[in-house]
């Protein structure tokens, strides 16, 4: 079977965490279930990390970030690289969908943002879940939360959980000016493990370059966050910022994604992540549509980087960093 001929596929959210049997053919990932019926599964390339937003603020996101106080996220994401060029573009559904067809990816995870304000966080959330009612099979959504709205934003998890968002994130207790211990915060990460949500957290590796809007994230917070709160399945982005460095092995319920890795590392990364935290432990998303090439204008974020990873990895954890550990931690399914 070659890439781009592959059926179409319907994510399904699995109770029960099911086994997986993972073979190869060629370049494709095949995924058997183990059950009663033995279904036969198929996952191809997911990207684990992707923001998208809504039509009102890709029309004007200076401004929209102006209007709705959120400096931070437009310090970040509206500014200009020495060189001239935006940071990113603000694509629309119809133009994910379409780079990922170009790319070869066949599913996309979207991620919110760590808005500073809750009413952000609810826009963001209803968004997404049009997003993925219209998309169901190329798209599923994390939400994301203000933990100081408190009681409100418990009641918006749930909400967005019975939308069918899957996760939360990508968020950022850091820069939404939270202690590590924070009540609230802790608050959203029980009700996360009730409703086995995983959790996707920003986070900047302590020995990376600096850039306007930084904010430092200290990898001890986030080791005790995860033994905190065991029945929470943490990702963290950014390879982590090399956790594994702070805490090898990981802790048993902390992944890392890859997004932005061509801006923040050399390719040595792959090599030096999956030897340090295993195969089983990454999984492959870019940070779309962040500009991951700033300086070899025409690679795109995701082909680019879909390329970059397979030259990278080591052949035995390809199939699963490109998108067997997404399905499995995700519950993400093909139903053939
Ligand atoms: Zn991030």
């Amino acid at each position: 079977m070659r890439r781009g001929e592959h059926e179409r596929f319907v994510p399904t959210l699995i109770a029960n965490a099911p086994r997986f049997i993972i073979s190869t053919t060629g370049r494709d990932l095949r995924v058997v279930l183990t059950g009663p019926q033995n279904n036969f599964l198929r996952v191809l390339v997911i990207d684990a990390h992707v923001h998208l937003y809504p039509p009102e603020l890709n029309r004007d996101p200076a401004g929209w970030a102006a209007t709705q106080r959120e400096p931070h996220w437009g310090m970040l994401c509206t500014r200009l690289r020495k060189n001239g060029r935006p940071v990113q573009a603000f694509p629309s559904v119809d133009e994910l969908l379409r780079t990922m067809d170009a790319a070869g990816v066949d599913h996309a995870v979207l991620l919110g943002w760590y808005w500073e304000n809750h009413e952000t966080c609810i826009r963001q959330n209803r968004f997404y879940a049009d997003c993925t009612r219209t998309h169901p099979d190329r798209l599923s959504a994390f939400a994301t939360v203000h933990p100081s709205a408190g009681v409100a934003a418990l009641d918006e998890v749930r909400r967005a959980h019975g939308e069918g968002l899957i996760g939360l994130g990508e968020l950022s207790t850091h820069s939404q000016h939270l202690e590590p211990d924070d009540a609230n915060w802790h608050a959203v990460l029980d009700l996360a493990g009730k409703l086995s949500l995983p959790v996707n957290l920003h986070v900047t590796d302590p020995g990376g370059g600096n850039y306007p809007g930084r904010v430092e994230t200290p990898l001890v917070d986030f080791v005790s966050l995860a033994r905190a709160f065991p029945t929470v399945n943490f990702i963290l982005a950014h390879w982590g910022g090399r956790l594994w460095r702070e805490a090898s092995p990981l802790p048993p319920n902390v992944f890392l994604d890859t997004a932005a890795s061509p801006l923040l590392y050399d390719q040595a990364i792959f090599a030096e992540g999956v030897q340090a935290c295993g195969a089983d432990r990454v999984l492959w998303g870019t940070d779309y549509p962040l500009d991951l090439y700033p300086h070899d204008g025409g690679v795109g974020t995701m082909g680019g980087f879909l390329s970059d990873a397979r030259a990278a990895l080591p052949v035995a954890a390809t199939q699963n960093i490109l998108g067997g550990n997404a399905a499995r931690l995700l519950g993400l399914a093909l139903r053939a």
